[in-house]
């Protein structure tokens, strides 16, 4: 048999980077330095100053940092708030979390980004925020989002989990919204040895309820302000991550060029449709999904060869047994693509042999 082609494989980059985590593991434990501090501290001002944002923190995974933004914001009962229905489920968790009411539009059929025209029609007299989830590391339509948010005074958010670095206009995404969350769960573009989450805020009076949100409330030791809760990030995860946010771009420049071979092998083939990203995005590729008509049979020919596929996601969030009636929109879109979708291997140490295979599986059997 053939040697196993991994979806993702974290293997790699852990062998590159074994002696620098042993020393910090070491040194952590030593100082039994766990939770809070200048581990965390640190990474908090790295991060920003790696997204050239000025105000955000840490925190415990990227579906807490989509609830704490929407929070921070003061996105509550009796609000509704439009987010894209093909995302992973977390999105529409963070709403219901906060007590508000998901609307769920339609994406395009270019890049599977939210669709602004379907935005628009779910706009009613309660319509708080928008979510615009940069899916597979796509940015979204961020010009005419933001014009929508500003026409109707809406609050902007970007759930950024599968995005770090990807640029809309050369300005990095995270940057656009009133708030932005991150997800440093292993398998993201930056992954930490656990679950991590980041949110981005738009000035210091907001930073400072995130702050509290974070810690039980407080900003010092017993200074339980406000109603908070316990979702810190760890410090082992952030001195983790210290270490691995210098490579973040080589990460994410490889992964641009497997897509980029891809893209090419798979150009012209109309057996195999490829997402069409627009010039003035610049994406990152945390997944590289093609469109595939006979996907069964795909998922076969991938099978017998020993490469591993994913399908982000089988189902659609708004037919989700949580989230079933929350739809006003037909999901045209959304539905057409989900029985066609199929994600491809693509880590940034995936051997060009591992790439060739896979080009070569698609190719004969489609
Ligand atoms: C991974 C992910 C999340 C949730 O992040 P966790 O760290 O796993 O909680 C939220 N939204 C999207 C789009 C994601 O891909």
């Amino acid at each position: 048999m053939t040697q196993k082609i991994p979806l993702c494989d974290l293997t790699g980059q852990y062998a590159h980077l074994r002696n620098e985590m042993m020393q910090f593991f070491d040194k952590i434990c030593s100082e039994s330095a766990f939770i809070k501090g200048k581990y965390v501290q640190l990474f908090e001002q790295n991060y920003l100053k790696c997204m050239g944002a000025d105000y955000g923190a840490g925190c415990s995974n990227g579906t807490s940092a989509l609830k704490l933004a929407l929070e921070v914001y003061g996105v509550g009962a009796g609000d509704e708030v439009i987010l894209p229905s093909h995302t992973f489920v977390a999105t529409a968790e963070a709403v219901r979390h906060v007590g508000a009411i998901p609307v769920f539009a339609d994406c395009k059929m270019t890049d599977y980004t939210i669709c602004p025209e379907s935005i628009k029609r779910m706009i009613t007299h309660k319509t708080r925020a928008i979510i615009a989830v940069h899916i597979y590391g796509t940015p979204c339509d961020m010009d005419e989002i933001t014009d929508i948010c500003q026409a109707h005074n809406l609050l902007l958010f970007e759930d950024t989990a599968q995005a770090h670095l990807a640029q809309y206009r050369g300005k990095i995404v995270g940057n656009f919204g009133h708030g932005a969350s991150f997800s440093f769960y292993p398998g993201k573009n930056l992954g930490a040895y656990g679950d991590a989450g980041f949110v981005l805020v738009k000035d210091a009076t907001h930073h400072e309820t995130l702050k509290r949100l974070i810690d039980h409330g407080r900003l010092a030791k017993y200074d339980h302000e406000i109603n908070g809760y316990n979702e810190r990030m760890d410090a082992m995860q952030a001195g983790i991550l210290n270490i691995k946010l210098p490579h973040l771009t080589a990460w994410t420049t490889a992964r641009q060029a497997i897509a980029g071979q891809y893209d090419r092998a798979f150009a012209g083939d109309d057996r195999i449709g490829l997402m069409q990203i627009a010039n003035h995005k610049q994406a990152v590729y945390h997944v590289y999904c093609v469109r595939v008509k006979n996907r069964d049979k795909v998922i076969q020919a991938l099978n017998d060869n020993n490469i591993a596929y994913g399908i982000h996601y089988p189902d659609p969030v708004h037919v989700m047994p949580p989230f079933r009636g929350f739809t006003r929109d037909n999901m045209v879109n959304t539905e057409a693509i989900s029985a066609q979708i199929l994600s491809l291997p693509i880590y940034p140490e995936m051997p060009d042999h591992f790439v060739e295979r896979v080009i070569k599986t698609m190719k004969g059997v489609i």
